[in-house]
């Protein structure tokens, strides 16, 4: 039972505005004179079906939220606060997910937009000592275009490091919007070294996972859960090497599984899936990264071998320089290496000879 704090690991999937504190919310809200829907700052995780409605509510949450955020300031604030975040729980590394398009008119268009975000991780990086780097990601709500548009935008940061876009993502509700018709976005962001990191198999089962492998050529792919259900699908994932950025709190608080332990973390470890665990969203869903690897621990039984394997996973997935990774995985080593406080040290007599008098 090490602490999981101090385990090192990445984060990759996790989205600007929903990694914002609910303070930083009430604060910004606050500034802004905008009033925030009850839900939004109750500090309750939200649970909603994976219905229609249940996404509609999300949907209208998230966007409450993202109507606080104004400035740059504001902008800068998220950054910092949620790399501070991510610091203080392990994580070395954090690809941190922003669609530009809704601060674009705040701050003079999308291409501000994405380098104030950018400015923003080098200087977080520098300060919290992690890795930000970030992935621009597009709207299934939106025209195909505007996914190009940001592609073509993304493709001028492209790099590794921090403050660099490392991925180009597809979020929002999946069941919107023609999949293959944001192949050519993705085409882009393939040319210029980036990670196609698109979501999918989260509301949608295993036909939508294999459209999006087939449409969009994912290297990593944004939940991806549901591919359990059909173990070709699976088969496929594990083949052609697609990292699952799996995040329970999220799949919980959406409806797709009732209960943590329906979620299928077991079946896709075994079968070879590499998995990095996430909090997606924890402003709307209640917990950060940390409480995603205690509830591998705690409902999946994970041991600290497992959970160590894990981090090593979420690492490997990553887009990290070759430094970078070494530097983490020897962390992970060293975490493991540690002896666990909850095991009894066993001396033997010889060690600690008692004297009978
Ligand atoms: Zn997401």
């Amino acid at each position: 039972m090490r602490d999981l704090a101090l385990l090192p690991k990445a984060h990759l999937h996790l989205h600007f505005t929903g990694s914002m504190r609910v303070t930083t919310l009430a604060d910004l809200a606050a500034q802004h004179n905008v009033r925030l829907p009850e839900a939004l700052v109750d500090a309750d995780p939200l649970r909603l079906p994976a219905t229609e409605r249940g996404w509609f509510r999300f949907q209208r949450l998230y966007d409450a939220a993202r109507a606080c955020v104004r400035s740059e300031a504001d902008m800068r604030r998220l950054v910092d606060e949620a790399a501070a975040d991510d610091a203080a729980e392990g994580s070395g590394r954090l690809e941190i997910q922003v669609d530009p398009t809704s601060y674009a008119p705040f701050v003079g268009g999308i291409t501000p937009a994405v380098e104030i975000v950018l400015d923003a991780a080098r200087v977080a990086s520098a300060a919290h000592g992690i890795e930000v780097a970030v992935v621009v990601a597009a709207s299934r709500m939106r025209h195909p275009l505007d996914a190009r548009t940001l592609a073509r935008l993304a493709a001028r940061y492209a790099g590794e490091g921090p403050g660099e876009v490392i991925g180009f993502g597809l979020s929002n509700d999946e069941r919107r919007g023609d999949t293959a018709e944001f192949g050519p976005a993705f085409d882009i962001a393939r040319r210029a070294g980036l990670a196609a990191v698109p979501h999918g198999g989260e509301l949608l089962g295993p036909d939508h996972v294999r459209e999006v492998l087939r449409e969009l050529v994912p290297d990593r792919l944004g939940h991806g859960v549901r591919s359990a259900e059909d173990p070709h699908v699976l088969e496929e994932i594990v083949e052609r090497g697609v990292a699952l950025e799996v995040n329970p709190a999220s799949n919980v608080g959406l409806g797709v599984y009732h209960e943590s332990s329906e979620l299928p973390l077991r079946t896709l470890v075994a079968a070879g899936a590499q998995v990095a665990l996430g909090a997606d969203d924890p402003l709307l869903f209640g917990s950060r990264l940390v409480a995603q690897y205690e509830m591998a621990r705690t409902v999946h039984g994970f041991s600290d071998g497992e959970l160590a394997a894990l981090a090593r996973s979420s690492v490997r997935a990553s887009r990290a320089s070759a430094r970078t990774k070494s530097q983490l995985l020897a962390g992970v080593d060293a975490w493991l290496a540690q002896p666990d406080p909850a095991e009894p040290v066993i001396r033997s007599e010889m060690d600690n000879p008692v004297t009978v008098g």
